[in-house]
C-alpha cells in the first residue's frame, strides 16, 4: 500500500477527484505513490483560501516571513538525502543528481528567507518643490505556479520562496508526472508555520486544473515553466482574463555548446557529456547542439564516444549509475521518433540509441550521439528534451557563433575555447540569457538570475533579487507636507 497524497487548500489536507499513480521510470511495478488529483471545484476553493489570506499575509513583517522560510530551509537541507531519493525514484535522476537538486531547493528557500529582511524602496528627488516620492514594492496578490516534471523539488522551491517571501499568496499545480517532491516541499513549509491558506498544492491535469487556474478572475499572476506550447496557451489564457495577469513563462530550449580548435579537450567533452546526456538530457538547459570546429572535431567525436561508452545506464538509485531512465513511455517515444527523423534526414548514427533491458522494467535508453548533421536538421531545431545530441562541423569562430545563434530558442549557450578574444566575444554576441565559457550549458548558481531569450523566456528573470520584479509590483507615492 502506498500512502495517498492529498492537496493542500486553505490549511487543510483534502482527497480531489480521481487517485492517480505516481510510478517510478525505473522500476514501473513501483508505485512511488497515489496521489488525489484535484478537480475545478478544489482549484477554486484553493483560491478563495489564498484570497482570504492575501490581506494579513502581505502585511506580516519581514521577520515573520523570514522565520517561515528559514525554518523550512533548514527541513528541506536535513532531509536532502531522503528528499533527494524520493526524487530520483520519482523522476529517475540518479540518486546524487536528485540529493544536489533537493539541497538546491533548500539552498532557495534560506536565500529567500532572507530576501524577506532585504526588500527595501527608494527615496527620489521630485522635480517639484516640497514634494517627495517614494518608490516601493508590494507584493502582488495570488499567485499561480505552475511547473513541469523535470525539476520536481527545485522548480516548485524557486517560485513558492519569492512568492512569500515578498507577501503573495499562491495555488501551485505541480506536473501530474512528479507531484510527490512538491507534495513533500509544501507539506515542509505548512509545517514550518505558514497561516492557512497562504500556500495551497492543487495537483492534477493541466488541462483541467491548470487551465481553471489560468482563468480564475482572483488569480493575479502565473509563473509557469515547461513546453513552449503549453506557454503560448498560459500567455493567451493570461491576457484574455480580466484582470489580466501578470506573467511569466520560461521554456524549452535548444542550446549550442561550442568548442573551437583550441579547447582543451577534455575539458570539452566532459562540458558536452554532463550538458547533453546527465539527469538523461532532460534539462531545459541542455547542450542539444554540439558546434565544432573542423580541427578538433573528429579528435571530440572519438574521445566523446569513448565517453559514453563508459556510461552506466540503469536504475537512477543504484550506486554508479551515471544516466538514469527517461521520464516516462510518452517522453521515451518522442525520443525515439526523433533518433529516427535525424536518421531519414541523413544524420549518422554515431553511438547509441537503442533501449536498453535492465533487471527492472523502465524507460531506459543509450544516450545517442549524431554527427554529420546540419543546423537546418529538425533534430537541430527541435528540442527533443532526452539524451540525444549532434554535432554540427564549422569551419571557423564566426561560423560557429552564426550557427550557435541561428534557432528560435534563447536559454544557455556554451562556448570551449582557451581564446580570451573568443570567450569575451561570445559572452557578448551570444543571443542566449545564460552564457557558460568551459562549462556545461546546464548547472547554474541559485542565487543569480535564471531565464533566456527569444522563444526560451517571456517575462522577467527568476531566481536572486531579480525574482523581485515578477512577484512584487512597484508603488509610486508622492506626498507633500507644508
Ligand atoms: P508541459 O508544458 O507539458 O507542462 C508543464 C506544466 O503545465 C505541467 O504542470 C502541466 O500539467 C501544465 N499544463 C499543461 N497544459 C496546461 C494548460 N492548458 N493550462 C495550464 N497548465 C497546463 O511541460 P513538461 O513536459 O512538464 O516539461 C518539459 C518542458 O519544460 C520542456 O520544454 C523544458 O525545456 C521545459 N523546462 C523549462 C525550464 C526553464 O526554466 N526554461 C526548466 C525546466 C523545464
Amino acid at each position: 500500500m502506498t500512502e495517498m497524497l492529498k492537496n493542500l487548500i486553505g490549511g487543510e489536507w483534502k482527497t480531489g477527484g480521481n487517485a492517480s499513480k505516481d510510478v517510478n521510470p525505473s522500476n514501473t511495478n513501483d508505485v512511488v505513490n497515489e496521489y488525489a488529483q484535484g478537480t475545478v471545484a478544489d482549484l477554486n476553493a484553493a483560491v478563495a483560501a489564498a484570497k482570504a489570506a492575501f490581506p494579513a499575509w502581505s502585511r506580516t513583517t519581514g521577520q515573520e516571513r523570514y522565520e517561515i522560510l528559514k525554518k523550512a530551509a533548514d527541513e528541506v537541507l536535513a532531509r536532502r538525502e531522503e528528499l533527494g531519493k524520493l526524487l530520483s525514484r520519482e523522476e529517475g535522476k540518479t540518486l546524487p543528481e536528485g540529493i544536489g537538486e533537493a539541497t538546491r531547493a533548500g539552498q532557495i528557500l534560506a536565500f529567500f528567507a532572507g530576501e524577506c529582511v532585504r526588500l527595501g524602496g527608494e527615496m527620489i528627488p521630485s522635480i517639484r518643490p516640497g514634494v517627495g516620492v517614494e518608490v516601493t514594492r508590494e507584493a502582488v496578490g495570488v499567485v499561480g505556479l505552475i511547473t513541469p516534471w523535470n525539476f520536481p523539488i527545485a522548480i516548485p522551491a524557486w517560485k513558492i520562496a519569492p512568492a512569500l517571501a515578498y507577501g503573495n499568496c499562491v495555488v501551485i499545480k505541480p506536473a501530474d508526472l512528479t507531484p510527490a517532491c512538491a507534495w513533500a516541499l509544501v507539506d515542509i513549509l505548512n509545517r514550518a508555520g505558514l497561516p492557512k491558506g497562504v500556500l495551497n498544492l492543487v495537483m492534477g491535469r493541466g488541462s483541467t486544473v491548470g487551465q481553471a487556474l489560468l482563468e480564475h478572475k482572483d488569480v493575479s499572476a502565473i509563473s509557469f515553466t515547461g513546453s513552449v506550447a503549453t506557454g503560448r496557451k498560459v500567455a493567451a489564457a493570461c491576457v484574455a482574463s480580466t484582470p489580466m495577469k501578470k506573467v511569466q513563462l520560461e521554456m524549452g530550449g535548444k542550446n549550442p555548446l561550442v568548442v573551437l580548435d583550441d579547447a582543451d579537450l577534455a575539458t570539452a567533452v566532459d562540458c558536452a557529456v554532463n550538458g547533453a546526456y546527465f539527469s538523461t538530457g532532460q534539462r531545459c538547459t541542455a547542450s542539444s547542439r554540439l558546434i565544432v570546429q573542423a580541427g578538433i572535431h573528429d579528435r571530440f567525436v572519438a574521445a566523446t564516444i569513448d565517453k559514453l561508452k563508459a556510461l552506466v545506464v540503469d536504475d537512477a538509485l543504484k550506486q554508479g549509475t551515471h544516466i538514469g531512465p527517461v521520464v516516462d513511455k510518452s517522453q521515451l517515444d518522442t525520443d525515439l521518433e526523433y533518433i529516427k527523423i535525424a536518421q531519414s534526414e541523413g544524420a549518422k548514427l554515431a553511438w547509441g540509441g537503442e533501449l536498453l533491458n535492465r533487471q527492472t522494467p523502465g524507460f531506459y535508453l543509450q544516450p545517442a550521439l549524431f554527427t554529420e548533421t546540419t543546423n537546418a536538421m529538425r533534430i537541430s531545431r527541435e528540442e527533443v528534451f532526452g539524451p540525444v545530441a549532434n554535432v554540427i562541423r564549422v569551419k571557423d569562430y564566426d561560423e560557429a557563433l552564426a550557427v550557435a545563434n541561428d534557432t528560435e530558442f534563447g536559454l544557455s549557450a556554451g562556448i570551449c575555447t582557451s581564446s580570451l578574444k573568443h570567450a569575451t566575444h561570445f559572452k557578448r554576441n551570444s543571443e542566449a540569457g545564460m552564457v557558460m565559457v568551459n562549462l556545461p550549458t546546464a548547472g547554474v548558481d541559485y542565487h543569480v538570475p535564471f531565464g533566456g531569450r527569444k522563444g526560451s523566456s517571456y517575462g522577467p528573470r527568476e531566481q536572486g533579487t531579480y525574482a523581485r520584479e515578477f512577484y512584487t509590483t512597484v508603488k509610486t507615492a508622492y506626498s507633500f507636507a507644508k
